[in-house]
Order: structure tokens, then sequence, then C-alpha cells
């Protein structure tokens, strides 16, 4: 190994057998302010886990570790090469606002809460919503959606990408946590084949016990090594984790992009929009003050023309998309049997009451443009001897409903769980017997999920008059039937039961 930099953080801790501290290790100059007590090491470190990809999902592990007793005592190494990874950059409220941005659900504001990183997220701008029109080109029907209709203050929050990240950094900062994060990429993994041992003999060397198959051993871009008895995988939808551990994937590229940009209202947006289109739906999405995010899915080549034209043509293109382009505004009452549909199962909603409302005009673009290409993918399994995977790394959605992340924060808040069980009971922590649980808790729900929004994808990337009449007909009765929106609703709001009646 080359010479490994060691920079410890003062932090009162407690220690396992692990050789990491409370530290940040760099290749070159060091990352952090309250760095002290420089040490070199020349052995490769050893730790309990290690994370590769500090992204969003990366952190929520690793904050959801930092604060559960049986695993705030784990030795952690982080391994990202992003450079919002640890950076003494402040967030302020007043900075421009990012074009990445993302919907969280109830469930996740809670998830959040419990680790203490919520409290950062509402020092930052941020928008709860608590209603939301979906409708199509057809102007064949319309749905608007209110908390109230489920008893609850929101349907969700906006939430920029990089003030989650850093509130999840900011809870961790908060704890004694022992995490190393090495700014740097994963080259290379070996996992070797378990060979029985007695378990009792702790002074066995790292070499040994990767040998064994007791460590995984990581080569890092720098040069550096280390050993973990469990490689988390948080390494997005390219995951080199995923490719080196040979777990297959399923999947197809869908033949659309999302634009995505920040612009500007002549006053604040509260609602969160969302207009289908012929090529895919344009999203209006709330982010605090009079700003709101654009996610516009379309083909990949217009995607690029609406990068590169003027921004006064794209915010001509955005008003149109929203509004009176591409067919009428629906009206109410289409069918004449409202009151009908709403006394299947009960009263009608709040919600069913309101009319069609127009979105707020864009009046001008408040950030650069940006197009992705979009893909459903799948890995079959999510976990392999001291391997297993999180959110994009294990599946990447269509972003017609905001939920990718939201499945993301639910594997990583699930494995924390997971491992606190298996150090509750002493069970190796990177034993495929107790992966293979977390396995099963998500991937019910995530492919679940999947199901529903490709499912919709598809449903809305036909142009045909009697599927059109269907469409409507789907609008209209999640507008007035009751238990059908309320369980949208919940099922929206991360509560994983599909929306049927129930
Ligand atoms: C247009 C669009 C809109 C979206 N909107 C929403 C939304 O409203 N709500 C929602 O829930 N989701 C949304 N999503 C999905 C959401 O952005 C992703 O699910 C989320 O970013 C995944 O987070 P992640 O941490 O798993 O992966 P990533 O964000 O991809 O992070 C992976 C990290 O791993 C690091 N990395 C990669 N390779 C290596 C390596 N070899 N070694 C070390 N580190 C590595 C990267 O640097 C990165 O920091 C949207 C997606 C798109 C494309």
């Amino acid at each position: 190994m080359g010479n490994l930099t060691v920079f410890k953080v003062s932090r009162k801790r407690l220690c396992t057998d692990a050789a990491a501290k409370a530290s940040i290790s760099t290749s070159g100059k060091p990352v952090h302010e309250h760095e002290e007590n420089q040490s070199f090491r020349s052995d490769v470190q050893q730790y309990d886990i290690a994370i590769v990809g500090g992204g969003m999902v990366g952190m929520a592990l690793a904050s959801s570790l930092a604060s559960t007793p049986l695993t705030k005592h784990l030795s952690v190494a982080i391994i990202d090469s992003n450079p919002a990874l640890g950076s003494k950059k402040i967030i302020k409220k007043e900075d421009p606002p990012d074009p990445r941005v993302s919907t969280v659900t109830p469930v996740t504001i809670s998830l959040f809460k419990d680790v203490g990183a919520w409290q950062y997220v509402e020092q930052n701008r941020h928008a709860y919503f608590e209603s939301m029109q979906v409708w199509d080109y057809t102007g064949l029907g319309y749905t608007r959606y209110d908390a109230r209709d489920i008893s609850k203050e929101v349907l969700g929050c906006v939430v920029e990408n990089k003030v989650l990240h850093s509130a999840l950094f900011s809870s961790i900062q908060d704890t004694d946590f022992q995490k190393t994060i090495y700014p740097c990429r994963l080259s290379s993994m070996t996992v070797q084949p378990n060979i029985s041992y007695d378990g009792g003999n702790d002074t066995l060397s790292k070499t040994k016990l990767h040998n064994e198959g007791r460590l995984a051993k990581l080569e890092l871009s720098d040069g550096n090594s280390l050993y973990a008895k469990l490689v988390v995988g948080a390494d997005g939808g390219k995951s080199h984790v995923r490719e080196l551990a040979g777990l297959k994937t399923t999947g197809w590229k869908y033949p659309q992009s999302a634009v995505i940009c920040t612009v500007e209202h002549d006053e604040e947006n509260h609602c969160a929009w969302q207009r289908f289109l012929p090529a895919g739906p344009i999203a209006l999405l709330p982010i605090g003050d009079k700003y709101s995010n654009i996610v516009w899915t379309m083909n990949p080549k217009e995607s690029q023309e609406c990068t590169i034209m003027s921004e006064d043509e794209f915010v001509k293109a955005v008003n149109h998309a929203l509004d009176y382009g591409y067919g009428p505004r629906p009206k109410s009452g289409l069918f004449g049997n409202e009151g009908i549909l709403s006394l299947l199962g009960g009263g009608p909603t709040l919600s069913a009451n309101e009319g069609f409302q127009v979105p707020p005009k864009v009046v001008k673009l408040a950030s650069g443009r940006m197009a992705f290409p979009l893909s459903l993918m799948h890995a079959n399994n999510y976990a392999s001897k001291r391997v297993v995977l999180i959110g994009d790394a294990a599946h990447t959605v269509h972003p017609l409903a905001g939920q990718g992340v939201n499945l993301g924060f639910g594997d990583a808040f699930a494995l924390s769980k997971i491992i606190s069980e298996g150090i509750a009971v002493g069970t190796d922590i990177g034993e495929l017997s107790l992966l293979k649980k977390y396995e099963s808790d998500r991937k019910s729900a995530n492919i679940m999920m999947m199901a529903v929004l490709d499912g919709i994808q598809k449903a809305y990337s036909v142009d045909f008059g009697p599927l059109n009449l269907l469409r409507a007909a789907a609008f209209h009765g999640a507008h007035y039937i009751s238990p059908l929106k309320k369980n949208i609703i919940s099922f929206a709001s991360g509560e994983h039961k599909l929306p049927l009646f129930s």
C-alpha cells in the first residue's frame, strides 16, 4: 500500500477491533478542518463496513448506522471521489437553486427525523406540498390529490439533492461515528470462498482472514487497499461493486430522456403539477421561494434541443407544455356520474370537490438545463457473500413519480436495521444468510413500485383513441372514488400497499 495518511477527528469514541478511527484519509492534502494528530500507517486498514459510493443513499446508510445503538461503534470506510463528500462548503439558503432535486415522501421524512437529519433540511430551501394535480393533453380528465384526503398534513417535500446529502452528512458529524472517507474510486474487489473456521480466533492476520473468506479486499484508484467484513455497493446505476460481485441485472432503456432545470414564477407555488404529453410527462414541482423544478420527459433528440435552445424559447415551450399546448384544458363532470362514483366505498374526498386549476406561469429560467437518459434496471440479487447493494446500484426507475431515491433510502435504513439485528445475535455482518434477509425485505417493495411506474410509463406512451378514453376514465376514477384515491396517495407516500381498493 502507498503511504496512507490518516487524520483523526477529535471526538471521543469507542473502538472495535478494526484499526480505523474516526478519521479522514487522503492520498494528498487534508480535506477537513478538524483534522489533527497526523499519523502514517503502512498496513492495510480493516473496517467493519466499506460503503462504496457516498451519494445520498450511501450517506443515508452511514447516518442510520451512526445513530443506532448497536451499530454506532462500527468502523466504516466511505469511498467516493465526489468532492461534495466531506466538503467544507456550507450550503446557504440564499445560494442559487440546484437543478437536481428529489421529491421525498412522508415515510422518508420520518426516517430522516429519526436520524437527526431533517432539522438540517429545514434550515435550507425546501417545499412541503399538500396538493397535487395530474392531467393529460387530451383534456379528457384530471385528478387532484390533497393530503387532507388521508388526514395528513403534506403529500411530500421537494428538496435539492445537495441539501439532502449535506443534511445526512451533518447528522453523522453530530455523532461519535468512526468513519474514514477515501476520496477516490473502487478499482477492484476480491472475496475468497469460505473456508471453515472455529470462529474464535481473532488474532489471525488480515491476510489470513481474507484468504479464509472472512474479509473482502478492496483496491482503490489512489493505490490504497482495505479490508472489510461487509462491502456495500451504493455506487449508483452503473455500480462497479455490482459488476465485480457478478450480480446480474434485468432491465431496459426507455426511449426517453428527462430534461431538468429550475424556473421562477411571479408568485410562490405550493402544488405539485404533472401533465402527461404525447412524448412523456412534464412535472412542475415547488422548491420554495418563487422557484419550481421542471422534470420534463421527452425523446432524446428533443431533450438535446431543449438544453440548447434560447432561454426565452425554452420558457415559452414549458408554458406551452404545462397549459394550452397539445390539447385543451380538462373540464369537470365530463362523464356525468361523479355523484355515483363518490359513493363507492364512502363519502367523497375533500379534493373530489376541487375543479381543474391552471398551473402558475413560468417567467424565467433559474438554473442550467440538464438531460438524463432514462432506464429501468433491477439487480436479480441484491446480495452475495460479503457484498450487498442499495439504492440505484440495486434498481433504477422512471422518475415520473419521484420515487427513485425514496426506494434507495428505504434500502439504506432496512439494511442498517438488519445489520443491527445480526450484531444483536452475534452473526458475522457479511454472512450471506443475514444479507438475504435484507434482500427479501426490500425486493418485493422495490419490484412492486417498479411495476407500477413502468405500467404508468407504458399507459401514457400511446396516443390511441380508445386508450385515451380509458386513461380519462382512470383519471376520473382516481379523482372521485375515495378508497382508490386514498390508496394511491398512501402508496405514493411510501406506504407500499398496492394502490387498489382496500
Ligand atoms: C431526472 C431525474 C429526476 C429524479 N427525481 C427524483 C425524485 O423526485 N425523487 C426520487 O426519489 N428520486 C428521483 N430520481 C432518482 C434519484 O436521483 C436516484 O434514485 C438517486 O440519485 C440515487 O442515489 P444513489 O446514492 O443510490 O446513487 P447516485 O446518486 O448515483 O450516487 C452514487 C455515488 O457513487 C459514487 N461512485 C460511483 N462509482 C464509484 C466507484 N467505482 N467508486 C466509488 N464511488 C463511486 C458516485 O460518485 C456517486 O456519488 C430522479 C432521477 C432522475 C434521473
